[in-house]
């Protein structure tokens, strides 16, 4: 049993509609992803907490190519 993010496990997927134009944003991955390439040595713990994000969450990159700006929007994880 363990934590999981039910999109970074290809379980689910997310449409995440821009909250400025409507449009539906690109998913460019989890945010942990783009941490590890600068902060190797934080596990993923300390990078939620960073975030702000609380609790089992996994925050997910969206980008809107018609703004041309990205959101992170947090995914609840899944214990199983
Ligand atoms: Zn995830
Ligand atoms: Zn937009």
């Amino acid at each position: 049993m363990e934590w999981v993010c039910p999109i970074c496990n290809g379980m689910a997927s997310y449409i995440v509609k821009c909250s400025d134009c409507g449009n539906q944003m690109d998913a460019r991955g989890a945010i942990e992803d783009y941490f590890d390439d600068y902060s190797p040595y934080l596990d993923k713990s300390i990078t939620q907490r960073i975030d702000g994000v609380e609790g089992h969450r996994c925050v997910h990159l969206f980008y809107c190519p018609n703004c041309n700006d990205d959101k992170r929007i947090p995914v609840n994880q899944i214990w199983m």
